[in-house]
């Protein structure tokens, strides 16, 4: 397209929020940007295992699955969590018939783990209300479980090829930048929809999607942008004026406000650490803890001893243990100690042997608390605990799919 009629484009002020399903009623030939963005696709597209191939058609399940665990999360990380859950859930009746706990181990380490019970709520609705096949439209998708705009949009798009707005991270960033939208995020959603609506195809819509997904990941990235190697650098008002990377404009940030705890790590003498599980609601949910206190703005009083209705010497890691979660950063101090093999778990704890701990479902957090106070018991695990990062908050999709 060329630079006119680009910025005529710009200048149409978005009319009215649209649906993220976008039926169009007239049949009219592809935008030139997306003949472009599809050209790129089929030349460039990358690799990835939960994508339709030639042999292989969409499956609404695998669409669903990555499209659920690649939120504020990066391709790299979700790939091994994504073949570990199609090994172990292959169908999504094998999913909805697997016990919560295992859905939960098989998710640790991926952090926001309220989509893991999601995940497992979703795929027992979709077995209950629709025989295991995914709904086709908008209506339905939205009503399942932890799908939201974003996410029916995708798989109408992606699995089923309808017409379909599918806005993420990255999709904002390739917008915002092409039109040289000057309204911050998040109020400038409206404006991005709406041209976006304009570019996106009627056919081909799920390699559309992908498209920009792929362009935002690989070339239209948040810093540095190729724009000389970019299928859209003739289109591209931001590339014409040389200011990319300062697109998509945002609010200042505000600072992540700080939580203070504390935590214990007890090893028992015949090699096992005592543990408990999280309530079933609320942050961390069901997933699996070491004793720790409240986590509150100010530091708390805190007495080790108090978690425990046995004596035991407490030692204090030098360094506390931090953990940034969506909305706040926390900082836990670590004590631990050695005692008995003598000794029973307190009511609601248990004693896990070391060599089990993989097997228990340990969000991030207290996997990083473990690791700090075996080292600091001078405890040498065989096979280490997997410390296997989710990508910050304030990540928010950017790498996409
Ligand atoms: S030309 Fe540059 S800024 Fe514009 S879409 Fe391409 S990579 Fe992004």
């Amino acid at each position: 397209m060329g630079k006119a009629l680009c910025l005529a484009v710009m200048t149409t002020k978005p009319q009215r929020s649209l649906p993220p399903s976008a039926p169009k009623t007239t049949a009219l030939p592809p935008h030139p940007i997306a003949v472009r963005l599809l050209a790129f696709y089929d030349a460039h597209q990358r690799a990835l295992p939960w994508r339709a191939t030639d042999d292989r058609p969409a499956n609404p399940y695998h669409v669903w699955l990555s499209e659920i665990m690649l939120q504020q999360t990066t391709v790299a990380a979700v790939k091994p969590y994504y073949e570990k859950f199609l090994l172990l859930f292959p169908t999504v009746g094998a999913l909805a018939q697997a016990d919560p706990q295992e859905v939960m181990r098989a998710w640790a380490g991926l952090g926001y783990y309220s989509r893991a019970r999601n995940l497992h709520a979703c795929a027992q609705q979709v077995v209950r209300a629709y025989q295991g096949q995914f709904p086709d439209h908008y209506e339905g998708l939205k009503a399942l479980p932890g799908i939201g705009d974003y996410t029916a949009a995708a798989i109408l798009s992606i699995a089923f090829g309808k017409r379909a707005l599918v806005i993420d991270g990255n999709v904002e960033r390739v917008v915002t930048r092409l039109y040289r939208v000057e309204t911050e995020l998040p109020r400038a959603k409206g404006e991005i929809r709406a041209h976006l609506d304009v570019i996106t195809p009627e056919k081909r819509c799920g390699d559309f999607a992908q498209s920009m997904m792929d362009l935002g990941a690989t070339l239209c990235t948040p810093r540095k942008p190729a724009c000389s190697l970019c299928p859209l650098h003739q289109d591209c008002l931001s590339a014409h004026q040389a200011d990319a990377e300062t697109f998509p404009r945002k609010a200042p940030k505000k600072e992540r406000p700080r939580r203070l705890g504390q935590a214990i790590v007890v090893l028992r003498d015949d090699g096992s650490l005592l543990m408990r599980t999280r309530p079933p609601k609320g942050l961390l949910g069901g997933m699996s803890e070491v004793p720790n206190s409240d986590w509150t703005p100010e530091p708390a009083a805190f007495v080790a001893q108090d978690l425990l209705p046995f004596k035991a010497t407490w030692q204090r890691c030098p360094d506390p243990v931090r953990h940034v979660f969506t909305h706040f950063e926390l900082h836990l101090e670590i004590y631990v100690a050695k005692i008995p093999a003598r000794h029973k778990a307190p009511d609601g704890m248990r004693f896990v042997a070391l060599e089990a701990l993989a097997e228990e479902a340990l969000p991030s957090v207290m996997q990083k608390v473990v690791n700090a106070g075996l080292v600091a018991l001078g405890v040498r695990v065989q096979t280490p605990i997997k410390d296997t990062k989710t990508k910050s908050a304030s990540i928010k999709k950017s790498a996409g799919q």
